[in-house]
């Protein structure tokens, strides 16, 4: 069913001010649809598509009243798909009944228990969840301690030095069952332990490729054959060391995603692109055009509502200030437009994906 042929959704008046007979007739249509799809039905009644504020498919109501709220009011926009009515522009089964559970506000489980990698996580957020010590009264923990803690290190620059320093004075002013982290070596390893994992790659001096999968076994550039391990300085034989020329830092963007999905707290929002209010205004990047010329492009990417749509951006900038100018760095960063606009501008949810050292040779 193509949007054309739901053009009577939207042509409800005619130009004398009377309603259209067509859109009467494909009301009337809509209902009895709605009334084959047992599974969209709260014993009699149905969700009103009507345009109203309060209704706009989220309040139940009989189907006389719809009936008369969409003469009044017609449909809410954009509502060719009739999926809280038991149609589906979604080619897979199973996701028609997640949507059609949820739409009815049920609870679905669906019925998995976490993967391993998942299970581990949830393992080690228990654990690090411990109290800092029992019975403190702010409810401390020892991952909010050492995440604290980690944040005033980045903000005020302090050295490892004082990190560890800090470590020891805190646990010494503590009761001695406490478990706080003792160093930042140890704090690195719990946090490690949450696994969100950076990968170096190391790259051509020049920036021409990396040396990754295939080209994982190569130790010249096969652009310009640069060498990808510098030469050992102190040993007068030729020796090479395995100290390559320049790294690439990559930050694996999947178990970043599947994270999104592993906490109730953030996987409703996920859907957000999808569920939030229409009602004419811009308030998310879903209402603007191009998005909607994507998802007709590309229906059946769009047809799942989970799947996770990324913006990207990058700039570059000079880490050793504006004396290194030979040197710079592009960090590449991505972020999930599924998420509501507040969101999407948190840096938690931004990923850093990749850094990019570049050198010019001036
Ligand atoms: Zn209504
Ligand atoms: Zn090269």
């Amino acid at each position: 069913m193509s949007n054309f042929d739901r053009e009577w959704m939207y042509d409800r008046i005619l130009e004398d001010g009377f309603i259209n007979p067509r859109f009467i007739d494909g009301v009337e249509n809509f209902i009895a649809f709605a009334k084959r799809h047992p599974q969209c039905l709260d014993s009699d009644k149905l969700r009103c598509p009507c345009n109203h504020r309060k209704c706009q498919n989220k309040n139940i109501l009989d189907e006389f009243t719809i009936m008369s709220h969409l003469g009044n009011f017609g449909f809410v926009p954009d509502y060719y798909r009739w999926y809280h009515h038991g149609e589906s522009y979604i080619p897979y089964p199973s996701m028609l009944d997640y949507h059609q559970a949820t739409s009815l506000g049920e609870t679905v489980k669906l019925g998995e228990d976490p993967n391993p990698t998942t299970q581990h996580l949830y393992d080690l957020l228990k654990a690090s969840e411990q109290e800092i010590w029992a019975g403190n009264p702010h409810g401390h923990s020892q991952l909010s301690v050492v995440a604290r803690l980690l944040n005033l290190k980045a903000e005020h620059h302090f050295s490892e030095r004082l990190y560890d320093e800090l470590c020891q004075l805190l646990s010494e002013l503590m009761p001695t069952d406490n478990i706080m982290s003792d160093s930042f070596y140890s704090t690195k390893k719990l946090m490690r332990g949450l696994g969100l994992p950076v990968e170096k790659i190391d790259s051509c001096k020049n920036g021409c490729m990396i040396y990754w999968r295939e080209d994982n076994e190569l130790v010249n550039c096969k652009f310009c054959s640069h060498p990808q391990f510098k030469r050992s300085k102190h040993q007068r034989s030729k020796q090479k060391t395995t100290i390559s020329y320049k790294k690439m830092c990559y930050f694996p963007l999947t178990p970043r995603l599947q994270r999104l999905y592993a906490s109730d707290a953030t996987t409703k929002h996920m859907r957000c692109h999808f569920e939030h209010e229409r009602d004419g205004v811009m308030r998310h990047p879903s209402d603007s055009p191009s998005w909607k010329n994507f998802d007709q492009t590309y229906s059946c990417f769009a047809s799942e509502v989970r799947n996770v749509r990324l913006g990207l951006s990058t700039d570059g900038f000079q880490p050793f200030g504006p004396l290194g100018q030979q040197y710079s760095s592009w960090p590449v960063i991505v972020t999930p437009y599924n998420l509501p606009p507040w969101m999407c501008m948190k840096d938690e949810y931004m990923f850093l994906s990749m850094i990019i050292p570049t050198c010019f040779y001036l």
